[in-house]
C-alpha cells in the first residue's frame, strides 16, 4: 500500500476529514478534503459532521477547528507547527487601552492564540477584515497582532481610529520592496498581488493586495500572462492547477511551520490519535465569543 493509500484508509477507518492550509506542502494539499485560507477553513470546521478533523496548518488553527466545533476530535500532524505572529499582542496591552480609550473595538485575526481571542470583540481574517470593522459599531479599534493587515484595513476604513500591538507575520514582513521591484524588471509584463501581511511599502508596489483565496480568484480573473506573487510559495499548487497557462514568480520565503506538515505526519495521527489538540472549557468558551461573532458578522 502507497503512504496515501494508507492514509485513505485511515482517514475511512477514523471517519475523519483532513483540511489543509494553502501553505502546507503540495502533497499534502493534494490528498486533503478542503484546501482553502483561514476563513474558508474555519468555515469547514465548523460545519463538518465528521467525527475527526485532521487539520494540516498551525496551532491556532486546530485551536479554531476545536473552538468551532468541540463535539469533533481535532488532530493536527505536527502540534508544535505555531505561528509566530499569534502570540504578538498582550493582555496588558489590551487592558490598558480599554481603559484609555472609548468607544472602543478590540478586533482580533484570527492569526493569534485562544488566549488573545479570549480578550476580543470579534475576529477576523484576511478575506473579511474591511467588511467586519467597517460594520462596527465602535469609532476606535485596537487592531490585533498583525500591524501589516491592521494597517491595510486602516487605509480602506479611514472613518476610523485605529491602534495596533505592532505584530507582524515574519514570513511576510521579511519580503522588501526593492525584492518585488527588482523582479517587476525581470518580468515587466507580471501583474504584482500580494498579500496584506506584507509591508505598507510592498502592498504600494503591487497591483492587487487580497488574501491567500483573492489572490487565486485574481488569477483565475485574469486566466493568462504572467504574476509575481507576494504570498508563501505553498498557495502556487492551488494557482497552477487553477491557471494553467500562466506563470508565476513567487519571492516570498517559505513559512517553516506550515511545512511540518507532512504526509507521514498525517499518517501518524490517523493511526494513533496522537497530536490531538485538547483545551480548557472556559478559553473554548471565551474565545469561542469572537469566533463566532466573525461568521456571523461575515454572512
Ligand atoms: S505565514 Fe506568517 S502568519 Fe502564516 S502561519 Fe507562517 S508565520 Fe504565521
Amino acid at each position: 500500500m502507497t503512504l496515501t493509500e494508507e492514509i485513505a484508509a485511515l482517514k475511512a477507518r477514523e471517519k475523519a476529514v483532513i483540511l489543509a492550509h494553502y501553505y502546507v506542502p503540495d502533497e499534502v494539499q493534494a490528498i486533503a478534503d478542503h484546501v482553502g485560507d483561514s476563513f474558508y477553513l474555519a468555515k469547514a470546521a465548523a460545519a463538518t459532521d465528521a467525527q475527526t478533523i485532521v487539520f494540516c496548518g498551525v496551532h491556532f488553527m486546530g485551536e479554531s477547528a476545536k473552538i468551532l466545533n468541540p463535539a469533533r476530535r481535532v488532530l493536527m500532524p505536527d502540534l508544535s507547527a505555531d505561528c509566530a505572529m499569534a502570540h504578538m499582542a498582550d493582555a496588558s496591552q489590551i487592558e490598558a487601552l480599554r481603559g484609555q480609550v472609548k468607544d472602543l473595538a478590540v478586533v482580533c485575526y484570527i492569526n493569534s492564540t485562544a488566549e488573545l481571542k479570549c480578550l476580543a470583540d470579534v475576529c477576523v481574517t484576511s478575506s473579511n477584515a474591511v467588511a467586519i470593522v467597517r460594520s462596527l459599531p465602535q469609532k476606535n479599534i485596537l487592531f490585533i497582532p498583525d500591524q501589516n493587515l491592521g494597517g491595510f484595513v486602516a487605509r480602506q476604513v479611514p472613518e476610523k481610529t485605529f491602534y495596533f500591538s505592532g505584530g507582524y507575520c515574519p514570513v511576510h514582513a521579511c519580503l522588501l520592496a526593492e525584492d518585488v521591484l527588482a523582479e517587476k524588471r525581470a518580468h515587466p509584463h507580471a501583474a504584482v498581488a500580494v498579500h496584506p501581511e506584507c509591508t505598507p511599502e510592498v502592498r504600494a508596489a503591487a497591483d492587487f493586495v487580497g488574501s491567500t483565496a483573492e489572490i487565486v480568484g485574481y488569477a483565475r480573473g485574469r486566466g493568462e500572462g504572467e504574476m509575481i506573487v507576494g504570498t508563501e510559495p505553498g498557495v502556487l499548487w492551488a494557482l497552477r492547477r487553477q491557471c494553467p497557462r500562466m506563470t508565476f514568480y513567487p519571492v516570498t520565503p517559505q513559512c517553516a511551520d506550515m511545512k511540518r506538515n507532512t504526509l507521514e505526519g498525517v499518517r501518524g495521527c490517523l493511526e494513533s490519535g496522537r497530536g490531538e489538540i485538547v483545551m480548557d472549557e472556559a478559553l473554548m468558551r471565551g474565545a469561542r465569543i469572537s469566533l463566532e461573532r466573525m461568521l456571523a458578522l461575515a454572512k
